[in-house]
């Protein structure tokens, strides 16, 4: 088996969908589709299988995914999945793909700045959970800086992760008085 592609190459932007495949070369090659407003990430399947992925922006044609671009990066928010065909499963952050299954071992996070951590630690109630998402809105941080961020004030003990159906959403450790 060939290795997967670790990071996507986003080669440009086309006004229609077949314009931007034609773009598209290598595993991990994107390029956006761009008609008044953002459509979608085409994106040559970073396993190497060949099949083209489509990543729709645009919340009336569907199922719609986050695109943030900083600093030239690309992340996308939630994973992506393909059901069906080689059901590739990956996360787009500031460029890298991080996978989900079976190529999981090579991963490599990109570059993170613990700083938002205080921040993101005051944006937390302190009576009800809430998901990275949230906090990441509230902040405009890229959802999986958001996540980790939590995780990481977690393990210091400096936040709480809820359980059962709650398990993903955090909150503030409540102070006895
Ligand atoms: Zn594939």
């Amino acid at each position: 088996m060939t290795m997967p592609a670790r990071k996507v190459h986003l080669l440009g932007n086309a006004s229609y969908r077949d314009e931007a495949e034609a773009m598209l070369a290598a595993p991990g090659d994107a390029a956006l589709v761009e008609r008044g407003v953002l459509r979608s990430l085409v994106l040559r399947c970073p396993d190497g299988c060949g099949e083209t992925l489509v990543v729709n922006f645009d919340p009336r044609a569907g199922k719609a995914w986050r695109l943030y671009q900083r600093r030239g990066a690309v992340s996308v928010y939630p994973s992506v999945w393909l059901d069906g065909g080689c059901e590739s499963h990956f996360i787009i952050w500031k460029d890298r793909i991080l996978w989900c299954d079976v190529f999981e071992e090579g991963n490599e996070e990109p570059d993170y700045d613990p700083a938002i951590e205080p921040l993101v630690l005051d944006a937390l109630p302190a009576d009800r959970f809430v998901d990275p998402a949230t906090i990441a809105q509230e902040l405009d941080l890229i959802v999986w800086d958001a996540g980790k961020a939590l995780r990481r004030l977690v393990a210091r003990g400096d936040a709480r992760e809820g359980v059962g159906s709650l398990k993903g959403t955090f909150g503030r450790i409540p102070q006895d008085v």
